[in-house]
């Protein structure tokens, strides 16, 4: 079985999935990291696109999705501590929108679906990347809600990480991933909206939960 949930950024999408992975006993793909895999080598090679270019047909970017964890090596060396910083997220719009780069993704996401039930989360998934999935989910919630469950995040252990500018990483994140040409952010028509801003983190959970069960069991009928 195959799960997607799309949306902006903050809405809840990458937590309540690796919950739902745990709970349903199945694997859980976070496409965002993939795509952060890729900003790092970006930024690693001076933001420079056609050295960019270069690098990514000889560079091994590899990932590994198990249950509710993930990890990304570039040539052996494992990477998913640096995939959630200041830098990384300030370009990933820009990666994420070139058309190689995503196609690269796409293949890398349809591959890992292939033999497991999973839930996979992103921006294009029930639209571009897997129009046939059995279930999708769009997450969305208010900005002012998704900046400051961000900012939560990302101050665990450090010091305060100021809400203005986690605000404006987003918005700046949203316009650039609804308005590029490559796959935009999109509700996939058959997809039904969970506005997050409201409800609980449990309530999201068992949404999706109540509708797998509602798909196991017409899968029997
Ligand atoms: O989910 P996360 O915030 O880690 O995603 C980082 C960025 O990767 C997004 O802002 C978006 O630009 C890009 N992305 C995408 N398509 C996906 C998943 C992520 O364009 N399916």
């Amino acid at each position: 079985m195959l799960i997607v949930i799309d949306g902006p950024s903050g809405a809840g999408k990458s937590s309540t999935a690796k919950a739902v992975a745990r709970k349903a006993g199945i694997d859980y793909i976070d496409s965002g990291a993939l795509y952060r895999g890729f900003t790092l080598l970006y930024v690693m090679n001076g933001q420079k696109k056609s050295k960019f270019f270069e690098v990514i047909e000889k560079d091994i970017l590899s990932f590994i999705f198990y249950r509710d964890e993930s990890r990304v090596s570039i040539n052996g060396e494992n990477v998913t501590e640096k995939l959630r910083s200041e830098e990384v997220s300030h370009n990933v719009s820009t990666v994420a929108a070139f058309p190689e780069v995503r196609d690269r993704v796409s293949v890398y996401l349809k591959k890992a679906a292939l033999f497991h039930d999973c839930i996979a989360e992103g921006r294009d998934l029930g639209t571009v990347v897997f129009p046939d999935a059995d279930l999708k989910f769009f997450l969305t919630a208010d900005i002012n809600e998704r900046a400051m469950r961000r900012q939560k995040e990302m101050s665990v252990g450090i010091e305060e990480v100021d809400f203005n500018k986690v605000k404006e990483n987003l918005v700046m994140r949203d316009d650039k991933d609804l308005s590029r040409k490559a796959a935009p952010l999109r509700k996939a028509d058959d997809a039904l909206e969970i506005d997050t801003t409201e409800t609980t983190f449990d309530e999201q959970v068992n949404i999706i939960l109540t509708e797998i069960e509602k798909h196991k069991k017409k899968q029997l009928t």
